[in-house]
């Protein structure tokens, strides 16, 4: 059997009042997603257990098929091991973001989307500002750098280290959400070096930041490997460092494609072209989009829409055409969470889910949404438990 599973990052979304109270999935025109679910079968999944955040990282994990509960130890180190840092066992990894802060305000957590390039001259530079902390900064893509510390450097203060993702405070005053606990004072030295440096060492050419943010801490997380777990060889096709790193440590192909940023221009058909090359040799291949998310974080409702109809006509349509072409094929689209244009950031609702394909049976959806997922569902799905159900249900 060969198996497509396609990942709209942060499709899901509240009905938006300029697209005549319809949901972006239930406006777009979107007529191959629409297929899978009339074809198949829709329901809802609940990506986040309960008390935890609706990351992409939870959700992620829950995605590939694993608890969160049982596996879960922050962001970062999932983002390390895409980056090819390895982590010592009392290295703790934590996200540093380039953020843009104006009024006390977090303006913009993606300090602009810098080009990788110029990112990673203000990492090797701003490394030396910081060299006598014992820390050190990976540069990763665009906005997203990885910073590495000691665990024995996280010890003072109360309480467990609190930091918060920059982009959920998109809008809001950052003092309330400034590091706390153990470890904090450190972090803090480290956001008040990168603003002083930014406002006067670095040259700001293509660079709209005027400071960092550190959040996203965990040490390395003890997966076992996909395949042990579910018998199935994967690849994994997505420009986003953590889900990378998830796929890394459950031994995953991680397959580049050029030119996939993680943004509005990401090379949407490169991405369908080497997940058919790739789905040649393994069974089940993860095709994962981020511009979907980005266009809810940024709050651009036509840029979510283009996003998600480009990623019908370039990506699903082309993708079961290919499968059809082999004996025995199943195809799943869900998001791993909501990013609502409205609220900007993760929400933790069940999403809407429909895969199709042999052996699947319809549950007769009239499409594929949120409100024909919520109808359908009896009860939603447990997140990790739909892994097992995709590849393996009669
Ligand atoms: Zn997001």
């Amino acid at each position: 059997m060969k198996y497509i599973f396609f990942i709209p990052d942060g499709l899901g979304d509240y009905p938006v009042k300029e697209l005549g109270d319809k949901t972006i999935l239930e406006y777009a025109n979107v007529p191959n997603l629409h297929g899978v679910a009339q074809k198949g079968f829709c329901s809802l999944l609940k990506t986040v257990p309960d008390g935890m955040e609706p990351g992409s990282d939870v959700c992620g994990l829950s995605l590939m098929g694993f608890d969160p509960k049982k596996y879960y130890t922050g962001r970062a180190p999932l983002e390390a091991a895409s980056m090819g840092v390895t982590l010592k066992p009392n290295e703790v990894a934590l996200r540093l973001n380039t953020v843009l802060i104006q009024n006390e305000i977090m303006a913009d957590f993606s300090g602009g989307h810098p080009a990788t390039e110029k990112s990673t001259e203000f990492v090797h530079q701003f490394n030396e500002q910081i060299s006598d902390l014992g820390v050190k900064i990976h540069p990763g893509m665009m906005y997203r750098h990885l910073l590495v510390i000691p665990e024995e450097l996280l010890q003072e203060g109360n309480g467990e280290l609190g930091l918060t993702p920059p982009h959920n405070i998109s809008g809001k005053e950052v003092s309330p959400y400034q590091p706390k606990g153990k470890g904090s004072a450190l972090i803090s030295e480290i956001q008040k070096r990168a603003t002083s440096f930014l406002a006067n060492g670095f040259s700001l050419d293509g660079f709209n930041a005027n400071s960092a943010w550190v959040w996203g801490n965990g040490k390395a997380p003890q997966l076992p490997t996909f395949k042990e777990t579910y018998g199935v060889d994967a690849s994994l096709i997505s420009a986003v460092d953590l889900l990378r790193g998830l796929g890394t440590y459950l031994d995953m192909e991680i397959i580049k494609v050029p030119g996939a940023t993680g943004y509005y221009d990401t090379n949407y058909t490169g991405k369908a072209e080497y997940a058919m090359e790739a789905l040649k040799e393994k069974d089940l291949v993860f095709v994962h989009v981020e511009a979907t998310d980005e266009a809810g974080h940024n709050g651009h409702v036509d840029e979510k829409v283009k996003a998600i109809e480009t990623c019908d006509e370039l990506i699903v349509k082309p993708l079961l055409k290919e499968l059809s072409s082999y004996k025995e094929w199943r195809f799943l689209v869900t998001p791993d969470h909501y990013t609502p244009v409205a609220t900007r950031n993760h929400v933790a609702e069940p999403v809407p889910f429909a895969m199709c394909g042999t052996g699947i049976n319809s549950n007769h959806a009239q499409g594929y949404s949120e409100t024909v997922a919520a109808q359908l569902a009896k009860e939603p799905v447990v997140g990790h438990e739909l892994m097992g159900q995709f590849l393996h249900s009669s």
